[in-house]
């Protein structure tokens, strides 16, 4: 987050509070909108390369700020696995732009080619990822994992979410099946140090430890998971040229993380 993006953060921590008013008790439930679901994305915009434009100005909002609005107290949340990797049901927002379309397909792209999780389009199951546009800054997944009759699990894309690269998708698609940030795993005081004085009040849990989590390999500062450094953190090992916060792709460990969850046998 940067200081010229703190009347979006205010605006995004109303909307926030918001929801979280509105799904207490229903986690996934309560769609926040009500949009007419799209067709599924084609084979070509599953193969599509998204193109962007040069790399975000140091002032662009940190959308992914507050992104999992529950915060439940799991890394990877093995309770919460979706109990057919090989086929989640997806739905889309009618209202995405062939822009928006192109970069879900290519970051849901990453998942096929690296794991054996496919997304897949929904036909009559009660239990799917919904993927919401909301012209904010915003990217977020309403809870983490899969949740048993809970209907939608709703994950919520602004354009601000693939202007400059598709990793916030792979990001919020991580929450949604299970896992959550890097940077909040128990042992994650070894590797940085959270200057929690530098953090807005509104935004502590998202620094807060994910007791009991599971599937930790190696901490990983180059996963799609970690926020960047900015105001909040520092790191206390060598971070072997990592890019800290990067949202690029998938990283190696990322992959392992989520085959371990879902591919092993
Ligand atoms: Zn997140």
């Amino acid at each position: 987050m940067s200081k010229k993006s703190g009347a979006m953060v205010m605006a995004f921590l109303w909307s926030c509070c918001w929801m979280i008013q509105l799904i207490t008790g229903t986690p996934v439930g309560t769609p926040e909108m009500d949009r007419a679901f799209g067709a599924p994305l084609t084979a070509a915009e599953f193969a599509c390369v998204p193109t962007f434009g040069k790399a975000a100005p140091e002032d662009f909002p940190h959308s992914e700020g507050n992104d999992i609005v529950i915060v439940p107290n799991k890394n990877a949340y093995l309770s919460r696995k979706w109990p057919n990797a090989s086929a989640i049901p997806y739905v889309l927002d009618s209202t995405f732009s062939a822009k928006a379309r192109c970069a879900i397909g290519y970051a849901m792209t990453q998942y096929h080619k690296n794991t054996c999780i496919r997304f897949v389009p929904r036909t009559v199951e009660t239990d799917y990822v919904k993927l919401n546009n909301l012209d904010t800054p915003e990217c977020y997944s309403i809870g983490l994992g899969y949740y048993k009759g809970g209907g939608a699990h709703e994950v919520t894309f602004s354009p601000s979410c693939y202007q400059y690269q598709a990793g916030s998708i792979m990001h919020e698609l991580m929450h949604r099946v299970g896992f959550n940030h890097e940077h909040t795993r128990p042992d994650r005081d070894t590797y940085v140090n959270i200057l929690w004085n530098n953090i807005d009040a509104g935004w502590k849990a998202q620094y807060a430890i994910a007791e009991g989590s599971n599937l930790l390999l190696t901490y990983d500062y180059g996963s799609v998971m970690h926020y960047g450094l900015g105001r909040e953190m520092t790191t206390k090992l060598n971070t072997n040229g990592a890019v800290i916060g990067q949202r690029q792709a998938l990283s190696q460990l990322d992959i392992n993380k989520l085959k371990l969850m879902y591919c092993s046998k």
